[in-house]
């Protein structure tokens, strides 16, 4: 399969890449480089990529609807666009929102016309468990109602999704909206909480700890992420459908630290902050819908995956 993937160097897209050229798949990877996060950690994750047989980058903006036309064109036909480019997360869209709105929405838009113009007949399209807003009760399924969303991130997302289901709908798109619940593991975004964590308590610095220490995610490790996406990416939705994928176990603010502490071997300084607006106090999948139609299976714990996330800091940073 030919497939077009934007966002191939960012955390999970890099990942993706190579999983799917090892899988035998030909990826035509677009990513901006974008300086949210030091680009130099970008080009390292398609480093490893770049001149490999099948692999090919571009590098260039999803709003750039020349550039995306180019790349969708029915000369080389793609099989399958998997839609990973964006701004992630949640505090900083409530600073730029407007931007967020931009990338995460119109560029969603800018892809889906040109995958219509192309006849490029699937979808698959990276969503997040942002779309359901303050929920106190778990698990969250794909059925639930997602019309309240707490973050100009998760709006973004939520509208990304009506996108895709409005081209399935008009023009009879396969489609596939997979919501990760946060990801965590090598080339983590090195602003999100775990690659922070790590980096304050290994530097013996305080870590700011925002809102109840009780609050709690489904963390799931990058490799399981991966494996749901490229299955998602084999398997035609047969119409339109929507994927939790996390590991459908919660862990608190307050486990968290401890899991990094043991890893570490250090004690963190902690320093309690108030809630930041646009957090939530609870992440959990419910996986069932994955499990059947993908055979999805998460296969690394939350402790394991710790574990294995300290030794790939320690040995990068070696
Ligand atoms: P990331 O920032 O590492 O990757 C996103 C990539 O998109 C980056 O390489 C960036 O340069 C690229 N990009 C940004 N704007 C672009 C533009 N205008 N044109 C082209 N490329 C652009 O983030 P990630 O954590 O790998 O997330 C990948 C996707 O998964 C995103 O859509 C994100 O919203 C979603 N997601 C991630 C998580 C998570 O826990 N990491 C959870 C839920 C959803």
């Amino acid at each position: 399969m030919r497939v077009l993937l934007t966002g191939a160097a960012g955390f999970i897209g890099s990942h993706l890449a190579e999983r799917l050229l090892a899988r035998g798949h030909e990826v035509v990877g677009l990513d901006a480089f974008d300086p949210f996060y030091d680009p130099a950690l970008k080009e390292r994750n398609v480093a490893r990529m770049l001149g490999r047989p099948g692999f090919t980058l571009a590098r260039g903006d999803i709003l750039d609807s020349a550039l995306v036309a180019q790349l969708a064109r029915p000369s080389a036909p793609v099989d399958v666009c998997c839609h990973l480019a964006a701004l992630a997360g949640v505090r900083p869209s409530v600073a730029d929102p407007l931007r967020y709105h931009r990338v995460n929405v119109d560029g969603t838009l800018v892809l889906l016309e040109a995958c219509r113009a192309a006849g490029v007949p699937r979808f698959v399209f990276a969503s997040s468990s942002s779309v359901y807003g303050v929920r106190s009760h778990a698990p969250f399924r794909e059925d639930d109602a997602c019309d309240r969303p707490a973050s100009p991130y998760g709006a973004t997302k939520r509208a990304g999704e009506h996108f895709v289901h409005a081209y399935h709908h008009v023009y009879g798109l396969d489609a596939t909206c997979l919501r990760f619940f946060t990801v965590y593991g090598p080339r983590q975004r090195p602003e999100m909480a775990i690659a922070k964590f790590a980096r304050l308590i290994e530097a013996g610095a305080p870590v700011p700890l925002f809102g109840d220490l009780t609050s709690a995610r489904d963390y799931t490790w990058i490799d399981d992420i991966v494996e749901g996406a490229a299955r998602a990416v084999e398997r035609p939705a047969g119409g339109f459908a929507v994927y939790n994928l996390g590991d459908a176990r919660t862990t608190t603010l307050a486990e968290l630290v401890r899991l990094l502490e043991r890893a570490l071997g250090k004690r963190a300084v902690v320093e309690p902050r108030a809630p930041q607006i646009g957090d939530v106090p609870l992440t959990c999948a419910d996986i069932a819908a994955a499990r059947r139609d993908l055979g999805y299976e998460p296969r690394v714990a939350i402790e394991e995956g710790i574990e294995r996330y300290v030794r790939w800091v320690r040995e990068a940073a070696a």
